[in-house]
């Protein structure tokens, strides 16, 4: 998104072929969702991700709310989501009436912790004829929807074996996760069907735009299906269901196409800048970096500290405020799911360290094409921060 800060936290880089095949596009007036450009994008997604299918939809959000419905998810449903995420996730299991169950982040990752999900299907529910029941409640247990926040995946081996027990389905968030791998393989290829997102500041942009991802024909013909109004014939205005009008337009797609090309170059982008920060801000005390999992490859989307605000001499606040007055524009983590309004009567899980990542953590700037000497100042900003608390903590003590 453009912003008003001299170094915004994340801005879109469209240096490839976004014009050229947009021009191809308006020359050609395949405009809206029909187009060459959409199936060349969505093979070209696939391909790149190693899956069989991929379904383009107008954003990210549509193709959460797709994919749990044709997993599966009824009303009534409970389904297992990250308690520290972009709110998307959880809105899209409102919308089928289903219960999200929210999960606390793991202290090391940040990611949904898969302890407590076990803990829960241990302690909580039963297999039954029907699937898995929460005892409590006879409601059933459909799906687990692992966000992987930031760039970084969740620990899925352990989580796609409770799923296997307790015959889960898995829709994985890997919105912020493009190119990011687990265990060598891609994030977005690892449960029943995925969902990714190119809006304005993601790892790749159409502007608005989003896809599924699965190995399953079947769910990508019924996502394919759903997200096109549930067209029973290609003539005639029959159809036999109630669909929804989620198919992202060819003009959008030339974007995609686009982007796409330029993925390689963004990862490598994101993880110089991750790196540079690891480097330029190691040593402070009351400062940590988002670390990486030795079984991850994160995407690096956007690179995240942790401040403790006693140690550092100031909180995540009041540095986001020095640093919006140097120009620089860092940015907190979401309120977690168990406090916002729409979800606060969700039931959580834990729910403490997703409390105080959001109360601790900051984002920092991580465009791809942000400069070293851009990036030098964030931190430069960072320390002068520190040094300013420190000399004024010693006149305290001094007076
Ligand atoms: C961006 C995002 C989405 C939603 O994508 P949109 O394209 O904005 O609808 C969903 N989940 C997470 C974790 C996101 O960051």
């Amino acid at each position: 998104m453009p912003s008003d800060h001299t170094i915004p936290l994340s801005v879109p880089v469209l240096t490839g072929n976004e014009w050229t095949y947009v021009k191809d596009c308006l020359e050609s007036k395949w405009l809206s969702s029909a187009g060459p450009f959409v199936d060349r994008f969505e093979a070209e997604f696939a391909a790149r991700l190693g899956i069989d299918h991929a379904v383009a939809t107008v954003n990210g959000t549509a193709a959460l709310h797709v994919a749990l419905q044709v997993v599966g998810v009824r009303p009534g449903d409970v389904v297992l989501v990250s308690d520290l995420t972009f709110i998307a996730p959880v809105n899209a299991i409102r919308y089928l009436g289903a219960e999200p169950v929210l999960v606390d982040a793991a202290p090391d990752t940040w990611q949904m912790d898969v302890d407590r999900v076990a803990a829960y299907l241990d302690g909580c529910c039963e297999r039954t004829q029907g699937g898995t029941v929460e005892r409590a409640t006879g409601r059933r247990v459909k799906a687990v929807l692992p966000v992987y926040i930031l760039g970084h995946p969740v620990d899925m081996e352990p989580l796609l074996a409770l799923a296997r027990t307790w015959d889960l389905v898995v829709v994985e968030d890997a919105t912020e996760a493009l190119g990011a791998r687990y265990r060598g393989r891609p994030a977005g290829t690892l449960g029943h069907i995925a969902c990714f997102s190119f809006n304005g500041n993601k790892v790749i942009t159409t502007g608005g735009g989003g896809m599924i991802a699965t190995p399953d024909p079947a769910l990508a013909s019924q996502a394919r299906h759903l997200t096109t109004q549930a067209k029973a014939d290609p003539v005639e205005y029959v159809h036999d269901a109630v669909g929804y009008n989620y198919r992202l337009p060819n003009v959008l797609a030339a974007l995609g196409c686009a982007q796409l090309e330029d993925l390689d170059n963004r990862l490598v982008a994101k993880r110089r800048i991750a790196d540079h920060y690891a480097k330029g801000l190691a040593g402070i005390d009351g400062l940590s970096l988002m670390t990486e999992a030795p079984w991850a490859e994160s995407a690096c989307w956007l690179s995240a500290v942790r401040v403790d605000g006693d140690r550092f001499g100031m909180d995540s606040r009041a540095l986001l405020a020095r640093l919006a007055s140097d120009g620089i524009q860092a940015r907190p983590l979401w309120e977690p799911m168990h406090r916002s309004v729409p979800h606060r009567s969700c039931r959580v899980l834990g729910g403490g360290t997703a409390d105080r990542l959001f109360a601790d953590a900051l984002s920092l700037p991580s465009s791809p094409d942000l400069t070293p000497d851009a990036q030098d100042q964030v931190i430069a900003a960072v320390r002068t921060a520190e040094n300013t608390v420190r000399s004024a903590a010693a006149e305290g003590l001094r007076a």
